[in-house]
């Protein structure tokens, strides 16, 4: 490390669970964060000023005024910018220490596959069963760690799905694709703007912890929170051995 990187990330080498060890570790990680919105936004500023040493951002949408009261990588200058763009100057104004590679597509298909095998450890940050699926079928297929989020209305939940672990639940164990309920969009219902910042923060948190390797991660627990009561729940999440995803015969 450099002087000017062992003063930026002095509060973490001072952290003795992270140390100078801990903090190589973050600087030669690769995260990949899948969605640059309500979710992507704290959890890549998180990532960047954490010091992980390389963000793929991957969105493939342009920053639209409705999405500035909770999108902070984004600003009112930016709007009509692909999201990707936007959030990639703005983390180098905040850590120009580190890689930002940004993908101005939807991550999908072979697309998806590659940026996952390339990552550490992936986020998903999107808006949509379709992609949080595939992003959960390409991490089970690579055997890498995801960290999942969601937030609507006043409500969120983010969990992590070690798929390195032999016997770690997948998305679609918790989740079983076709049986999706009714897909909420914030663009309908609505969104509470600090909500989306607490669940990709926490997104953002799991993610370092799996990437120095301390403490212990929400693998096998989703924690949900209700907003409007600030009450958090952790529920128990076990595989699911008939899982055409990840269970035994499936050929994800
Ligand atoms: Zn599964």
């Amino acid at each position: 490390m450099t002087d000017d990187q062992l003063l930026r990330y002095s509060r973490h080498i001072l952290l003795p669970e992270l140390g100078i060890e801990g903090q190589e570790k973050l600087l030669g990680s690769h995260a990949v964060v899948i969605g640059a919105g309500g979710l992507g936004s704290p959890a890549a500023l998180y990532l960047a000023t954490a010091g992980v040493g390389h963000i793929t951002l991957a969105d493939g949408d342009a920053v639209d005024l409705t999405n500035l009261q909770r999108q902070v990588l984004h600003e009112t200058a930016s709007v009509g910018l692909p999201k990707a763009l936007s959030g990639q100057a703005t983390i180098a104004r905040y850590n120009p220490d580190i890689r930002v590679t940004a993908v101005q597509m939807r991550a999908e298909g072979a697309l998806l596959e590659d940026l996952v095998a390339g990552a550490d450890v992936i986020l998903d940050c999107c808006d949509n069963f379709a992609t949080r699926h595939a992003v959960n079928r390409a991490c089970v297929k690579l055997r890498k760690p995801l960290v999942s989020g969601a937030a609507i209305r006043f409500d969120g939940q983010v969990s992590v799905f070690d798929l390195r672990l032999p016997d770690a639940p997948c998305y679609h164990c918790l989740f079983p694709e076709g049986q999706d309920l009714e897909e909420l969009r914030c663009a309908v219902t609505g969104v509470f703007a600090p909500l989306t910042g607490i669940i990709g923060t926490v997104q953002a948190a799991e993610a370092l912890k799996l990437l120095a390797g301390i403490g212990e991660s929400l693998n096998g627990r989703l924690l949900l929170l209700e907003g409007l009561t600030m009450d958090w729940r952790s529920i128990r999440l076990t595989r699911d051995p008939g899982c055409p995803v990840c269970g035994t015969g499936a050929h994800a």
